[in-house]
Parts: C-alpha cells; sequence; structure tokens
C-alpha cells in the first residue's frame, strides 16, 4: 500500500509546474457534494503538464485518478489517498475550421454547445445542457435525445501512464451506449476533434436546443446537488415496463429518504443531497432501488456513476 507523502505535493510544483493543493475536501469539488478530501489534488493547463505529471506518477508508482467536473462519480466518505488530476477551465481552448472542431478535453460541454450554434455547426446540440466536461463526455459517450458524443468523433488525443501521446480514431474508441474504451483504460484525453455539419437555418437549431433545455429543467432536480442519472436504461427493463425513472416510480420509490440524500421527488431516477447525504446513504438508495426493480421486472439495473475508493481506484457501483 502506497501512501502519498508530503513532499509529493512540493515535487509536484517544482518539478511539474502546476498548482496544488492538498487535503482537499471533496464536499466542495463533487458533483453531489460528498466525500472525504482528496490527498492532493492538481489542474494542469497544457499537455506538457499533464506528461510531466503522468511520468512522476509512473516513476514513483503513485495512485491517482483523471477527473473532470465530477458529474459522474461518487466519492468515498474516507479520505482518498491519491493524486487527482483535475482537466477543466485551464484546458479549454477551441479552434474551429470548415465543418470541424478541435476541442480541448476540459471545455464545457454546454459551451461548446453554444459555440458549435454561433458557428451555424450542427451534430451536439443534444449535449447542450450536460453539466461536464468534453473529456469526461467522451469517456462516458454521453448525450441524450438517444445520441452519444461518440458519433461526432473524428479522433480522440490521450496521454496513457507513461506520458506517451496517443491518438484513437472513432472506431478505435469503441463507443457504445454510455460507454467507451476509455473507461477501460487509465489514459487522459487532452483533444477531441468533432466533425459537424452546416445548418441551413440557425434559428431553428436554436430553438431546438432551448425546447432541450426547457423539457430538461421541467423534468430534472435543479440546484440540489445530484449526478445525473442514476440507473442506465436498460433495453430489457424499458421493452417491458418503460424508462428507469418511471420503473422506480411504480416501485412506489420516489421521495424516498435514507440520511441526507432522497430519491428525487422530480424525477425517481436521480438521487439528491439535501444538505447532509454521504456516499453511503448514496450507495444503500441505489441498493434499495436495485432490488425492488428486480423483484418487480427480474432484471438488474446498470449504475451510471463510478465508484471511487479510498485509493482513488474506479469501481463499477
Ligand atoms: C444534472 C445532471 C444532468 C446530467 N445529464 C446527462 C445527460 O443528459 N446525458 C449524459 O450522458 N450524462 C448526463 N449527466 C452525467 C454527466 O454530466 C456526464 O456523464 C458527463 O459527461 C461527465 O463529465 P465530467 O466532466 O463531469 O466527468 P467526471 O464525472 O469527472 O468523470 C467521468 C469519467 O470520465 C473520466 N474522465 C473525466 N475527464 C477525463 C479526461 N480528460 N481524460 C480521461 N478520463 C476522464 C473520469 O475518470 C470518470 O471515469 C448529467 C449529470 C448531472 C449532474
Amino acid at each position: 500500500m502506497i501512501i502519498i507523502n508530503p513532499n509529493v505535493a512540493v515535487d509536484l510544483l517544482s518539478i511539474c509546474g502546476v498548482p496544488v493543493q492538498s487535503n482537499v475536501p471533496l464536499t466542495a469539488v463533487s458533483s453531489w457534494r460528498v466525500g472525504g478530501r482528496a490527498k492532493i489534488l492538481v489542474k494542469p493547463q497544457t499537455e506538457e503538464e499533464v506528461i510531466a505529471l503522468r511520468k512522476y506518477i509512473s516513476k514513483h508508482q503513485l495512485p491517482s485518478l483523471i477527473i473532470g467536473n465530477t458529474t459522474n462519480l461518487l466519492f468515498a466518505d474516507c479520505n482518498i489517498d491519491a493524486i487527482f488530476m483535475q482537466i477543466g477551465s485551464g484546458f479549454s481552448q477551441v479552434k474551429l475550421s470548415g465543418s470541424t472542431i478541435l476541442a480541448k478535453a476540459g471545455v464545457w460541454v454546454p459551451k461548446l454547445a453554444r459555440l458549435a450554434l454561433q458557428a451555424g455547426l450542427t451534430g451536439i446540440e443534444h449535449t447542450c445542457g450536460i453539466p461536464g466536461t468534453l473529456g469526461g463526455l467522451v469517456v462516458m459517450n454521453g448525450g441524450s435525445q438517444r445520441k452519444g458524443i461518440g458519433d461526432s468523433i473524428v479522433y480522440v488525443k490521450t496521454i496513457d501512464a507513461n506520458g506517451n501521446t496517443k491518438i484513437y480514431s472513432r472506431e478505435e474508441c469503441r463507443f457504445d451506449y454510455r460507454s467507451s474504451i476509455f473507461q477501460k483504460l487509465d489514459e487522459v484525453i487532452v483533444e477531441v476533434k468533432l466533425q459537424l455539419e452546416s445548418v441551413a437555418n440557425k434559428k431553428i437549431m436554436h430553438n431546438e436546443m432551448l425546447a432541450i433545455l426547457r423539457s430538461r429543467s421541467a423534468k430534472f432536480p435543479r440546484k440540489i446537488p445530484n449526478c445525473g442519472s442514476v440507473f442506465v436504461s436498460n433495453p430489457a427493463i424499458y421493452k417491458q415496463s418503460g424508462a428507469p425513472g418511471k420503473v422506480i416510480e411504480e416501485c412506489g420509490l420516489k421521495g424516498v429518504i435514507k440520511g441526507g440524500a432522497q430519491i428525487s421527488k422530480d424525477h425517481a431516477n436521480f438521487i439528491v443531497n439535501t444538505g447532509t447525504a454521504t456516499a453511503s446513504d448514496i450507495l444503500y438508495l441505489i441498493h434499495v432501488v436495485r432490488n425492488e426493480v428486480y423483484k418487480k421486472t427480474g432484471c438488474i439495473m446498470k449504475v451510471e456513476p463510478k465508484y471511487i475508493d479510498r485509493f482513488g481506484n474506479i469501481q463499477e457501483i
């Protein structure tokens, strides 16, 4: 078991040149506002900094974790002994050329969707309400309206654990419903090239995006910490009983509370933190939902957010 000692923070600052924070409360960082403390949090702003960080981490065999905006992550309640590398707002340049967009992985997804609209490019309007980074979206093959970002990708550029740069074509990314090859690789996505199409009427596209945003804000809980949909829609359950939210509601679970966590009264496929939730409260509710839905349908629902354990390992829930 490797424990990160205080010298690591000093090394990271002097060798990699990245600002370093130690013992950061994850309640301030995480979308669900739960979790213990992150031992070290660094926010690289360039590919060179990512390469230096990865080489240092690999040389010293330290536990590490890549995060974006944490909107798909559930952090353990204990302190997490790992170096958190956050690819976010410092890593968000975007270049437009014809109908292609070359974007750094930290770009805010709603901002990217807006830039595409301004440039008259269609293809990613379905992502306009997703509160994450482009890197996180690619890892999850996130999207809405039954679409995924994978449909628009030309290539994804990553940096592997030894600091080597790699390029993945769309086929090599193996996109599937809310999944991609990057969920199995320990590689930092740094850049993404997207192929969009010129739109004939920007006004119609704008109205479509507004309709998506309106429908989301009518359906989803607002201003209460959450991680979006908790359960992935399962085709077998969908055919038999409908979307996860409907099935959970029919099990009588809407509004059920455990500690500070609650199955949302607005949308039963969301679990919200009403103020004092812990990761254990959320895991408990996930367990209850899974059991009840299994009893009703005979199917086990897959959970979309990933759990981060005390060493920064990413686990399926
Ligand atoms: C209110 C709300 C609504 C949502 N609606 C939707 C929706 O409509 N559709 C949808 O698909 N999702 C939705 N989500 C879930 C979530 O926003 C998406 O999955 C999002 O794409 C995750 O991005 P992130 O930056 O927050 O990634 P994180 O949650 O930080 O990370 C997700 C995964 O990606 C990895 N990762 C992140 N960045 C990188 C990188 N640069 N390189 C390598 N790995 C990386 C992490 O290790 C982790 O495994 C919603 C969430 C919320 C809170």
